[in-house]
């Protein structure tokens, strides 16, 4: 082993997490070293707390290299899996997602108005407003009505058009008055908190971040959405899951579509034809790794976790 990976290497211990215990604290102790033993991580990991010690590496090579009839050939992939152990993990691919607080609140009446007074103090906030009654006489929210005609996008890069939109004239107090109903208004926001009740704008909606939606009917619900949409101010780190390499990618030749496994497969609709390849949407894409597992030439592969 030690010559194939480099790595020097103890005598074989079988019970370090008990009877061994003091060897494991001397060499968890000394720092550096690789526990080969996947199934007591936890103890080892309280034992380098303990000692406040580096905590130790660990590859599984019992249950992943080990326990099998053909003990002649354990070799090479135990020594592949150690020497994986050694190399430093691969950083995970982000990339900053930035939310201004621009919120889009979709509901009738009350709810939707409770909601928008809630978050009006540090978000900017629509209201698209499903019902006829009057709005609020306060103008801390700007409020609008429409039919949601399509969404896209995900926290931070909303995109949202609408017909029959109509918005409320500025003026005075009272007797409000609306602008004339149009059809393929465009609207941007940073969250959609959507207490309509009605179905979602996204399938695999809960996948969907900077998306919140809860019932009307429930108070509980309605206040924890709120209380969500509070908290999504700022620079997140989103990380890219999926990576496409469209030299592999077999979906189209000359107009014919040969693959679409990816596209039937992803719940949230993150990829996309794009020629005679397919492309992914990193903000729409929830890291399920369906797309990888089913996708036949490996043209898209999950990075992350690596
Ligand atoms: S990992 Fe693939 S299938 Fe899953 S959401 Fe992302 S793009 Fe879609
Ligand atoms: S499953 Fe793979 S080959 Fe098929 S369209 Fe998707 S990326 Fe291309």
């Amino acid at each position: 082993m030690e010559a194939a990976t480099g790595v020097e290497c103890s005598p074989v211990h079988t019970s370090l997490c008990t009877e061994q215990a003091d060897i494991a604290a001397r060499e968890v102790a000394a720092g550096g070293c690789t526990i080969c033993c996947g199934q007591e991580m936890r103890f080892f990991e309280e034992l380098a707390e303990e000692l406040d010690a580096e905590v130790p590496a660990f590859v599984d090579l019992r249950d992943r290299a080990g326990w099998t009839d053909d003990d002649k050939d354990t070799g090479p992939k135990m020594a592949a899996l150690v020497a994986a152990a050694t190399m430093p993990p691969a950083s995970t691919k982000t990339v900053d997602v930035v939310s201004e607080g621009v919120c889009l609140i979709i509901g009738s009446g009350d709810v939707a108005f409770g909601a928008a007074r809630r978050l009006a103090d540090t978000h900017g906030v629509t209201v698209l407003q499903l019902d006829d009654s009057d709005p609020p006489p306060e103008r801390e929210f700007d409020v609008i009505r429409g039919k949601t005609r399509k969404a896209s996008g995900a926290l931070g890069a909303f995109k949202v058009s609408f017909d029959h939109f109509s918005r409320v004239q500025p003026g005075g107090r009272g007797n409000w008055r609306w602008t004339e109903p149009r059809n393929g208004a465009h609207s941007e926001c940073d969250i959609i908190l959507d207490l309509s009740g009605q179905a979602p704008l996204f399938a695999a909606h809960e996948k969907r971040e900077g998306y919140l939606r809860a019932d009307p009917g429930s108070v509980t619900a309605s206040m924890d959405a709120v209380f969500d949409a509070a908290k999504l101010i700022g620079t997140f780190e989103k990380p890219l899951y999926a990576r496409v390499e469209p030299i592999l990618c077999a979906h189209s030749r000359a107009g014919q579509v040969g693959c679409s496994r990816c596209l039937d497969a992803c719940p949230t609709g993150a990829i996309a034809p794009e020629g005679d390849y397919v492309t992914v949407d990193p903000m729409a894409c929830a890291g399920c790794g369906a797309c990888s597992s089913l996708c036949p030439s490996g043209a898209i592969s999950y990075d992350a976790p690596p």
